[in-house]
């Protein structure tokens, strides 16, 4: 037959090679990353005629794709370019199964991140408030509820601030962040996705 005079498996072995990423590793998913970073950064230059709006969405892509991503839900390279803060990821891989729609769904994955960084960052914050109103109240500076609420309006009424008058910039943080950890799902739906039709092909060969 036809198939004979075509070495399929040798075809195979090199489509394989050349594409073969059944769940890409953290190393296909870093160069997918970096292979996007001119695309999205020249395509959103493109749209918006806007340097600075690029640079920032650029930025934030690769934030997102390199250690801010999806896989932060597993021991990955995303989770530790952390570093030393990586623990903080901890309860994060605890809470959710690997490629969990939590971690990996569309805008879900990216807003749950940037809430559970807030609700971290907002802890800290109110323990350092709390720290820093008791020791003005002992030191007799003020008592320590006008303390903590004039560093609390101190801290949100400038924020606020920012982000009425940068709203575009704070937007394009969340659409590069979002860029970054959507092209690592996709990159992961392709790859299982051509893993099964690989599974199913070899299997009907075997019958
Ligand atoms: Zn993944």
């Amino acid at each position: 037959m036809m198939w004979h005079f075509i070495d399929v498996d040798f075809i195979d072995r090199v489509l394989i090679h050349l594409f073969y990423c059944p769940m890409p590793s953290g190393r296909t998913h870093d160069s997918i990353t970096l292979w996007g970073l001119p695309v999205v950064t020249g395509t959103t230059w493109f749209y918006t005629g806007n340097p600075t709006v690029a640079i920032v969405v650029a930025g934030s892509y690769l934030f997102s794709g390199l250690m801010f991503g999806p896989d932060l839900d597993i021991y990955s390279h995303q989770y530790q370019r952390w570093g030393w803060f990586r623990w903080l990821w901890l309860p994060y891989r605890k809470m959710l199964r690997h490629r969990s729609v939590f971690s990996h769904g569309f805008l879900v994955g990216t807003i749950g991140r940037i809430l559970y960084v807030a609700m971290i960052g907002g802890t800290a914050a109110g323990f350092g408030i709390l720290g820093w109103s008791i020791a003005s109240h002992y030191q007799g500076v003020m008592s320590w509820d006008r303390a903590a609420f004039s560093l609390i309006t101190g801290l949100i009424a400038p924020l606020w601030k920012n982000l009425q008058t940068h709203w575009i910039l704070w937007l394009a943080v969340w659409f590069g962040l979002e860029t970054g950890s959507m092209s690592h799902s996709i990159s992961d739906t392709i790859g299982s996705a051509w893993k099964r039709s690989q599974r199913k092909r070899r299997s009907n060969r075997d019958r």
